[in-house]
């Protein structure tokens, strides 16, 4: 029996035809980020286990039931692949003390790996971009990252289809206190909870408010809220966001359900989120880390950062038409025969030496098939060679997306034409 090999299931080939999407998609990213002073990082795609354990926390559904780990047979170390970025980041700027003159503005892209059940806009190999502000404690930078995302929503042509959520988990003391609340809620509720929240009641019933099972919705909807705890520092911090979003004109809605599936986060927390991609709804979500920087053993630093899931966005992008157009070479080299070949190879170099895109036909073939091909590149010209061509050091262009006669010309009189003409 043969087998035909396959990619993992959940993680994807990324084809020619949606490099256009891809390209666009990233160097739209990289002027945007640019533009705000951020500067990128590239960290391995594999760190110890308990990096992520650490950082993300023990009882939640990354670190439960979603990573990759696996034991590095040569020295036995449990190492893991990364089901996200900041951790990574975190620990990469404690490392090579990053903040040793200030805070900084970061930011990396890159494949993640969840073990999911896969589905549309879910996978077990995606791309986040991440975005972290090192070192920064006011308010100004969870506004920055709020409008800098607002920004690139609107630059991709998706500002009307993506909308904010936000919300404060306010302190650690006031979570603790939220959390002896809500045990004692949960308690008193037992029969209502299903298998995970039972579970998670005395390790992590924050987590408990983020569930997607519909029977349980009423019972969380009526929980103690934490924004009832906030103390006040975290509650003019809240309101100082809310302002700047007010004063940016960035419509929201505060969400006090909104506690993201991470542990590290504190105050402000948000997500983007969208209708137009099912349950997977959410493409981009963040917020405040306090704390992180001196649990991953760095000096004490406050924090905040943002992710976005790509492939999610770029669904969003193709359903609704807005992919650029693939763009084809400025000439395709047809050639036939010895001489021409050999005078191809040097026509499409010199070409290229004045700055043209140029296909050089491989594999021989009739001049109709090469045609052909040439048509199907996007050439905007063909660039004919066969041996009379080759003997004459000349070539023949001949424009194939606009009207327009055959030309007989050298090779800088091609060139000069290939400049000028579009
Ligand atoms: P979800 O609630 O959809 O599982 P999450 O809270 O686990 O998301 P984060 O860890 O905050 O997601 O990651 C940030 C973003 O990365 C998400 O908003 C989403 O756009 C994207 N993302 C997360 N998991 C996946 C996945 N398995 N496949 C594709 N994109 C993902
Ligand atoms: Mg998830």
């Amino acid at each position: 029996m043969s087998t035909s090999l396959r990619a993992v299931r959940g993680m994807n080939d990324l084809l020619p035809a949606d490099g256009p999407l891809w390209s666009h998609f990233e160097a739209t990213v990289r002027d945007w980020l640019d533009g705000y002073g951020y500067r990128e990082m590239r960290t391995p795609i594999v760190e110890h286990t308990g990096l992520f354990k650490r950082a993300i926390g023990e009882v939640t559904d990354i670190v439960e039931k979603e990573m990759y780990t696996f034991v590095d047979e040569l020295n036995g170390e449990s190492l893991t692949l990364r089901p996200e970025g900041t951790a990574s980041c975190v620990r990469a700027a404690i490392e090579h003390n990053l903040l040793f003159d200030g805070g900084k503005r970061l930011w990396y892209s890159g494949p993640m790996f969840r073990h999911e059940r896969p589905q549309k806009g879910r996978y077990r190999q995606f791309h986040q971009v991440g975005v972290e502000a090192l070192g920064f404690a006011g308010p100004d930078l969870d506004l920055e990252h709020l409008l800098m995302t607002a920004r690139l929503w609107k630059r991709l042509g998706l500002g009307e289809h993506i909308r904010l959520e936000i919300n404060s988990l306010g302190s650690a003391e006031s979570r603790a206190s939220h959390r002896q609340k809500l045990i004692a809620y949960f308690e008193a509720h037992q029969d209502q909870l299903d298998e995970d929240a039972k579970r998670r009641l005395h390790s992590n019933p924050l987590r408990i408010l983020d569930t997607k099972n519909p029977a349980m919705q009423a019972l969380v909807e009526a929980a103690p809220r934490l924004m009832d705890q906030l103390d006040d520092t975290a509650l003019a911090h809240f309101a100082a966001v809310k302002q700047g979003l007010e004063d940016a004109g960035i419509p929201y809605r505060v969400n006090p359900r909104l506690v993201r599936g991470l542990d590290y986060y504190n105050l402000t927390v948000f997500e983007w989120v969208t209708d137009k991609l099912g349950s997977q709804g959410t493409v981009c979500a963040g917020g405040r880390y306090d704390g992180l920087v001196a649990q991953l053993g760095g000096k004490p630093a406050p924090a905040c950062g943002f992710a976005m899931g790509v492939e999610r966005l770029l669904v969003m992008l193709s359903e609704a038409g807005l992919v650029p157009a693939p763009d084809g070479p400025d000439a395709y080299v047809v050639n036939v025969g010895e001489a021409a070949s050999r005078f191809a190879l040097k026509a499409a170099e010199t070409l290229r030496d004045g700055g043209l895109k140029v296909v050089l036909h491989g594999g021989g073939g009739s001049f109709k098939s090469q045609m052909k091909k040439a048509d199907a590149s996007l050439a905007r010209f063909a660039l004919i060679i066969g041996d009379d061509e080759a003997a004459a050091g000349q070539v023949s262009l001949k424009p194939l997306r606009a009207e327009g006669e055959q030309r007989k010309l050298d090779l800088p009189g091609a060139l000069a034409v290939l400049k000028t003409a579009n």
